[in-house]
């Protein structure tokens, strides 16, 4: 049998801490796969991260096959299947969006570069670092053409699965009820939770919940539960995003039930008017490979139109603040 092997950047991190245990668990690759975990940090957070790792050797995991810490990627992405970019510098005092996402920057170019050059011909990329988009679009410009667009992703799963999470709440329903409730756009107060095409216990979603309200505190609590976690907890979001992580990877290794479609952000073909290239959220479905399609044909009304525009605009705001990176 041979191991998955996933290198995780930000390993000290809260998002990290709550993945790798699910990892070595088999959770994400499945509960018959062996993994071979790489944790990747900056030097000074490397005895941090050895501290993880005495933890995920005290958890005696059966499928753990290789277990390892470094500051240097070429080492920790070295024939790695999956690379999971969670590694990024947080918003200091005082710092705007723009100045976080020029800060952020360098780190995607040499996570790109590293990955383009020792990661397995088959490489998968998930973007969780914030702004996870316009970092995903950063990276995958720095790897070149030898890891192609179909390879990189950035994680809007959290926003979906607050928005599904939402709407079953409202309407009564459970959450595996829901469905084909997805994530357009930027991973910002911008994004989109297209309601429009959602079901709930196979009927639409518009006859489940009032339309005022789907419009209204529905889109802007999903855009805004973010920032209503940190208010409240005093950090952000760590288990949450770490099990969108895991559902993020888990859609692309799963073939999507037929009455469903998962969101991550994509490299954008031009569906929908998105500019070719932008990294944007779209409703996805996979054969269960690994890789995905855009779902095509998908109907959106004057509101989503006007919702889609707005966060695409965003993205291509972002783009300019990273042209010279590109
Ligand atoms: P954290 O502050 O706990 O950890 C940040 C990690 O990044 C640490 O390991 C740190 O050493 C590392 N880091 C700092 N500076 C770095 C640099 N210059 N180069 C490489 N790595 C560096 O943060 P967290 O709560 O674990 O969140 C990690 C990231 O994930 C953040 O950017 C956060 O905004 C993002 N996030 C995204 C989503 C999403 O839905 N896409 C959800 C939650 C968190």
């Amino acid at each position: 049998m041979t191991a998955v092997r996933v290198a995780v950047t930000g390993a000290s991190g809260q998002v990290a801490y709550s993945i790798f245990p699910r990892i070595a668990a088999g959770e994400m690759f499945g509960k018959d796969v062996e993994v071979d975990i790489r944790l990747v940090d900056i030097p000074p957070m490397i005895e941090k991260t050895k501290g993880v790792m005495m933890e995920l050797e005290d958890g005696a995991y059966p499928l753990l096959a290789g277990l390892s810490a470094t500051s240097d990627r070429m080492i920790g992405f070295k024939d790695a299947d999956w690379v999971l970019l969670v590694g990024s510098r947080p918003r200091g005092p005082g710092m705007e969006r723009n100045d976080l996402i020029g800060a952020n920057g360098p780190i995607f170019v040499d996570d790109g570069k590293a990955i383009a050059a020792v990661a397995a011909p088959g490489v998968r990329v998930a973007v969780v670092g914030n702004p996870c988009n316009t970092n995903c679009l950063i990276a995958r410009a720095a790897a070149g053409p030898k890891v192609p667009d179909d390879r990189w992703s950035a994680m809007t799963r959290l926003d979906q699965n607050r928005a599904r999470s939402l709407l079953a709440a409202k309407t009564g329903a459970r959450v595996r009820d829901v469905k084909k409730l997805v994530i357009w756009g930027n991973h910002s107060s911008t994004l989109l939770p297209e309601f429009g095409n959602a079901t709930v216990g196979g009927k639409p979603a518009t006859a489940a919940a009032e339309k005022g309200w789907l419009e209204g505190d529905f889109v802007k609590e999903v855009q805004g539960r973010g920032a209503a976690i940190i208010a409240a907890r005093g950090v952000s979001s760590a288990f949450s995003a770490a099990q969108a992580v895991v559902d993020h990877v888990k859609s692309l290794l799963t073939p999507t039930p037929a009455d469903d479609w998962f969101s991550a952000a994509v490299v954008s073909d031009g569906s929908y008017g998105v500019p070719k290239g932008l990294v944007s959220s779209f409703p996805l479905r996979s054969t269960g490979n690994g890789g995905y399609e855009i779902v095509q044909g998908v109907a959106l009304d004057a509101f989503a139109k006007g919702k889609l525009d707005a966060t695409v605009a965003e993205l291509q705001k972002e783009r300019d603040v990273v042209k010279d990176l590109l």
